[in-house]
């Protein structure tokens, strides 16, 4: 059993009767990314190739989930407020 065919089995056992229209999704995204050689980052909803996201081995696909403008702009966030923090 292949990560694809482990996650289609996962994805059955949690969600049952949602499960096909869950998979008719990951299939359509699976082929797109392969299709296109890209990935849709949800923060700033663009559809951008494979080389605008850091790798992240932990990541099923090998890359971070958002692209790295939007990794970089998490991270100022998080350096900002860390600093307001220990300002305060
Ligand atoms: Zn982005």
């Amino acid at each position: 059993m292949n990560d694809f065919t482990a996650n289609l089995t996962a994805i059955t056992d949690r969600y049952g009767d949602d499960a096909p229209a869950l998979f008719e999704a990951a299939f359509r995204r699976r082929e797109y990314r392969l299709r296109h050689g890209g990935k849709h980052c949800p923060i700033c909803e663009r559809d951008l190739t494979v080389s605008a996201f850091s790798r992240d081995s932990q990541a099923r696909d090998g890359l971070r989930g958002y692209c790295r403008e939007c990794d970089r702009e998490k991270y100022l966030a998080r350096q900002a407020a860390k600093a307001a923090k220990a300002a305060a």
